[in-house]
């Protein structure tokens, strides 16, 4: 155990559970695109109970969910709003400019938590010159401004002022039930005035593959026919889906260890002279440090750990992230600082010899 591989690089990595895959391996399938695979059928309908929607979709991944959304709310030309951090402008491969025609309109936001402040000037409703707003999009938790989560009062109120000027609103909840926990509220009242919410049943909930959409009956209609558009029309799809279940109903149960794992980590690393990091801030399972105190730079940092079997990827010279999940124990996040600690007293020593 002790030289295994500990990887802290994403909630991506985790692997189905022994409950998913047996669940996997009795799955009930039919073609779902003929909308016959009771498997994937029921994991539309529970999503959609679960947020007090009227429907659901079963998508491969969290992007082609976004990118659907985004495709359905909006026209050729218009203006997304969105942090410049978010995943759709930063990681998803410009599909929104490419397949539906937008402009990515970005603004930085403290912490990454856009208010409607800071949203009003760059809305633009007016024939004239500039294009016009067709969607704004929020992410909740934040991924790349460090697992941060929106107080229900800024989202609700975003969505309150953008519905009054007829602007749909698009929640990249990818990781919509850590921000749950942390914020201590249902999903319903978390998520129930954005006009389409995405979430990912592949990140901490560890399913193997798939993101939902949830909406309207006639939004997901038309997000059905997108998707297929995108070649994410599939088969014999309750396979997934019943590992998707199983993720829904049993994962969102055991997500405050990653919280408190987390926690744990970013007190350890507050500790470690020359890394910089605000315990304070870490409240759900995403941590971002900044090593540049170290004399190393990110990338031989965690060149480094991963010599020691520890993965974790710096997202830029002086910045290195770390994402807790249901692979990574007490005992793995105790190892992690022991061997940061283990590989700075070796540099410093070599420093000073
Ligand atoms: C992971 C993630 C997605 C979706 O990613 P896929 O890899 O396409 O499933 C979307 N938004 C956020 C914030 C994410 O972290």
């Amino acid at each position: 155990m002790a030289n295994s591989l500990l990887d802290l690089r994403s909630d991506t990595v985790t692997r189905p559970t022994q409950a998913m895959r047996r669940a996997m391996a009795e799955a009930e399938v039919g073609d779902d695109v003929y909308r016959e695979d009771p498997s994937v059928n029921k994991l539309e309908a529970r999503a959609a109970e679960i947020f007090g929607r009227e429907a659901a979709l079963f998508v491969p991944s969290g992007t082609m969910g976004n990118q659907t959304a985004i495709k359905v709310h909006t026209h050729h030309g218009q203006d997304v709003i969105c942090e410049e951090r978010s995943h759709i402008y930063v990681a998803e491969m410009g599909t929104m400019s490419a397949f539906s025609g937008c402009v990515p309109r970005t603004l930085r936001a403290p912490d990454g938590i856009l208010t409607w402040n800071l949203i009003e000037p760059l809305v633009y409703r007016a024939a004239g010159f500039r294009s016009r707003t067709g969607l704004i999009e929020l992410e909740n938790s934040s991924n790349l401004a460090g697992g941060t989560v929106y107080p229900r009062v800024v989202s609700d109120e975003i969505c309150d002022r953008a519905h009054e000027r007829d602007i749909p609103v698009h929640l990249d909840g990818a990781r919509i039930f850590n921000a749950v926990l942390a914020l201590g509220c249902s999903v319903i009242e978390l998520t129930g005035k954005f006009d389409s919410v995405m979430f990912c049943l592949s990140k901490g909930l560890g399913a193997p593959v798939g993101s939902m959409l949830v909406g309207s009956k006639p939004f997901i209609d038309n997000a059905r026919t997108v998707r297929k558009m995108l070649g994410g029309g599939m088969r014999q799809a309750g396979v997934l889906a019943a590992a998707g279940l199983v993720a829904l109903e049993e994962s969102p149960k055991r997500l405050h260890i990653d919280h408190e794992n987390a926690r744990f980590l970013a007190q350890g690393l507050a500790e470690i002279p020359g890394i910089k990091i605000d315990p304070g801030k870490v409240v759900t399972n995403i941590l971002f440090f900044d090593v540049s105190g170290t004399g190393l730079s990110s990338y031989e940092l965690s060149k480094r750990l991963a010599e020691r079997g520890v993965l974790a990827n710096g997202t830029n010279p002086r910045v290195i992230r770390m994402v807790t999940h249901c692979d990574v124990n007490r005992t793995g996040c105790e190892r992690a600082l022991d061997e940061l600690r283990g590989i700075l007293a070796v540099a410093h020593g070599a420093a000073q010899a």
